[in-house]
């Protein structure tokens, strides 16, 4: 059965190029009833933090991308490459390498001089002379003749001649293992029949692959993603905005947008744009991921968001706007619920944080007025108008949405008007600017007595 795996480095958050591949490695698993590994690849001590860890961990847990063994952590692994690396050495498929990095340095130089491409020459490669007091590191045995074929499930066929391919060292002079070593070793010791990971791994593939063959391991299957770019054709960075899976929380967005938005980005299914989880279980497949980068896309990520927002059950969405409504600080304890916000709400806004920062005066009283719509709605004070819907809305006995309405067209009738000559001072009365849900759901859930106290606040 399927093993997959995830493999980040713990060298930052989590960006969303990994997320997506993630989400591609874990939708391939769930898709076959298979195992989903979590591996954290943290044998770069200087540049790994527990702070990365963490960030990736929540970016998981955020996704829902769940996994099924690990988190595994390299760093706790090294007895275990030691031992590989030792059965390699005494299987002659590596050697010691006594090369100071001077020779190697001249050796570089010399190369492209030459005009040739730099690669390591192998000097020590069949040499038994070995001193016994120099520092080495061990070089695997890379193969000298043959090809080595790739058949990556999204690029198709890939040849690269072993005359390409250098005695990579697989072993530092500390002992320390590298990183080509670590993944070969784990992906074999794990059983991952598939290395789903972004294509800027694909030049160490076929060293890694014959670093299997020596060991005598199955051959994984090999997917390479293909990058995400900015809007400007460059590879997603910093600059393009915000790139941590985390950040994207903090934006206001839910998960669902993000993974439907990712999943898009490199994969199709005809001109279908919107996929739940469970559907994308179903019908992902690696062979329909695109073989082209693919540009990030914001305003496209803010309408899924928009659509999740309004569609997904209110009780949902409104457990995604507390955290919100926590960050901003904003009290909720005398005022609607929030399914009840999300209700009114869920049409107007692409994020949830922005949900939270035009709502407000549902929760809060004010005492100044938006400039703009005050003076163009309020002031002059539209006095006449204001008192007669007071006066409507005060005799009210059961206050719901309908009774609201009822009591604006009366106060409007009355008054030979239309419904905006009054309806737009109430709003700006009632909610302090000129932009609102319709004014029979919002006044509803504000509450009689404080609409009221608004209305007169407005009028004084
Ligand atoms: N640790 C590598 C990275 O974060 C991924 C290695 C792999 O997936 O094989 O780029």
């Amino acid at each position: 059965s399927i093993v997959s795996r995830f493999a980040p480095s713990p060298t930052g958050y989590l960006h969303v190029g990994g997320a997506r591949t993630a989400l591609f490695s874990w939708l391939y698993a769930r898709k076959y009833g298979g195992t989903f590994i979590l591996r954290i690849e943290d044998t770069d001590l200087e540049r790994s933090s527990q702070e990365s860890v963490d960030a990736i961990l929540d970016g998981m847990n955020w996704l829902g991308l769940d996994w099924d063994q690990g988190p595994f952590y390299q760093t706790k692994r090294f007895d275990l490459y030691k031992e590989v690396v030792a059965q390699l050495l005494a299987d002659g498929k590596a050697y010691k390498c006594f090369c100071t990095i001077e020779e190697v340095d001249a050796m570089r130089e010399a190369q492209t001089a030459a005009g040739e491409k730099p690669k390591y020459n192998g000097m020590w490669r069949d040499r038994t002379d070995h001193p016994t007091d120099k520092p080495f590191v061990i070089r695997f045995k890379n193969p000298q003749e043959g090809v080595v074929v790739i058949d990556d499930l999204i690029k198709g066929r890939i040849e690269v001649a072993n005359t390409e391919l250098d005695d990579l060292i697989i072993a530092r002079s500390d002992g320390t293992p590298t990183y080509n070593l670590t993944v070969v070793v784990d992906d074999w010791k794990m059983g991952v029949t598939h290395v789903i990971r972004g294509d800027d791994h694909v030049n160490n593939t076929p060293r890694q692959m014959n670093i299997l063959a020596a060991l005598g391991a199955d051959i994984p299957k090999y997917a390479h993603v293909p990058m995400i770019l900015g809007d400007d054709g460059k590879r997603l960075s910093k600059r393009h905005g915000a790139v941590g899976v985390m950040q994207y929380r903090d934006d206001g967005y839910l998960p669902e947008a993000l993974l439907n938005y990712l999943v898009r980005l490199g994969w199709s299914h005809g001109d279908q744009e919107i996929f739940s989880l469970e559907e994308l279980v179903q019908i992902f497949d690696l062979s329909d991921c695109n073989r082209a980068p693919s540009a990030f896309n914001t305003e496209k990520l803010q309408w899924l968001n928009q659509h999740y927002i309004r569609t997904s059950d209110p009780a949902y969405v409104a457990k995604h706007l507390q955290w919100h409504v926590t960050e901003q600080k904003l009290d909720i304890s005398n005022g609607p619920t929030l399914e009840q916000l999300v209700a009114v709400q869920g049409e107007r806004v692409k994020t949830l944080k922005e949900m939270v920062e035009v709502s407000r005066y549902f929760f809060e009283d004010f005492s100044e007025f938006e400039e703009n719509a005050a003076k163009k709605h309020l002031r002059p004070v539209a006095a006449e108008p204001l008192k007669a819907v007071q006066q409507a809305l005060a005799a009210i006995t059961d206050w719901t949405a309908e009774n609201v309405h009822a009591a604006i067209n009366s106060a409007a009738e009355s008054l030979g008007l239309g419904m905006g000559k009054v309806g737009m001072p109430l709003r700006v009365a009632v909610t302090g600017g000129g932009n609102s849900p319709s004014l029979d759901a919002t006044l509803a859930l504000i509450g009689q007595a404080r609409c009221l106290a608004r209305i007169e606040l407005a009028l004084a």
